[in-house]
């Protein structure tokens, strides 16, 4: 068995009022593996148990008037704080963040912590989002809470964690990486229900097989998704 490291590479904290929602992430797949190997820790915070109300609420109705209710900062920001003391970089979870990308990933990857604050209702108090680092969205939508954001970020980030992924080159040739889509994958068996996969991938000569590869992700790339063409050739200039 593998011993574990002393320190693992990457420390994420989680600031939620809902942290039960992420038990079968943390143990399942990859995640759980790069727990259980220590190399990736995983901490909870929840703003409830900051709450100075008899009640433990952590919410109130907006000033100004309109629907939902708003977290408040106090009892977000002393949860942050249970981790920023240690220095880290707090990313607030919002549809008004960054998009998030695989160049997002890969940068905090590469960092030794940082915390994930989820909100919930309406969202939090604009006062605490002043002290975030950054905000990231996962997209153009609402969703209910930052759970399932977090859970989107952690997996993309816990994949890059060194050694967390058995053949180490796979995230090399990945969608996103290069600024290109992945080109097609093909296994067992070889025709399935009249259709062949390729003869190049089948021949055994790696140049010609990467060369098709290559093709095939121009091409895909072209046709799903332009705009990373668009968005490659702008970095180059
Ligand atoms: N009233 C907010 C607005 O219109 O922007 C939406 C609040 S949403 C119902 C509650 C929480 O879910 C947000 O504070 C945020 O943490 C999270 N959330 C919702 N959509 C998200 C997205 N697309 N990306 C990241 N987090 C999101």
């Amino acid at each position: 068995m593998r011993r574990a490291p002393a320190r693992p590479s990457l420390r994420i904290g989680i600031v939620t009022l809902a942290p039960e929602m992420f038990g079968s992430v943390l143990k399942a797949g990859l995640i759980g593996r790069a727990i259980r190997a220590g190399l990736l820790e995983v901490a909870f915070a929840n703003p409830r148990d900051h709450s100075r109300d008899a009640h433990r609420r952590v919410d109130a109705r907006p000033y100004g008037g309109g629907p939902g209710m708003v977290l408040m900062p106090g009892p977000v920001d002393a949860a942050i704080r249970q981790f920023a003391k240690r220095g880290s970089w707090i990313v607030g979870l919002s549809p008004r963040g960054r998009p998030f990308s695989g160049r997002a990933a890969s940068r905090l990857s590469r960092k030794k912590q940082f915390v994930l604050v989820c909100g919930r209702y309406e969202g939090l108090d604009e006062r605490v989002c002043a002290s975030f680092d950054e905000e990231i969205s996962i997209g153009d939508y609402v969703l209910s809470g930052g759970e399932i954001a977090a859970m989107a970020v952690l997996d993309a980030v816990a994949r890059l964690v060194p050694g967390a992924m058995g053949n180490a080159s796979s995230s090399d040739e990945e969608s996103f990486a290069g600024g290109l889509l992945e080109y097609p994958q093909y296994t067992r068996p070889r025709v399935w229900s009249g259709k062949r996969v390729p003869a190049v991938l089948l021949s055994g000569n790696h140049a010609r097989i990467e060369a098709w590869r290559r093709r095939r992700s121009l091409e895909l790339t072209r046709r799903l998704r332009p705009d990373l063409l668009l968005a490659r050739k702008s970095s180059k200039v």
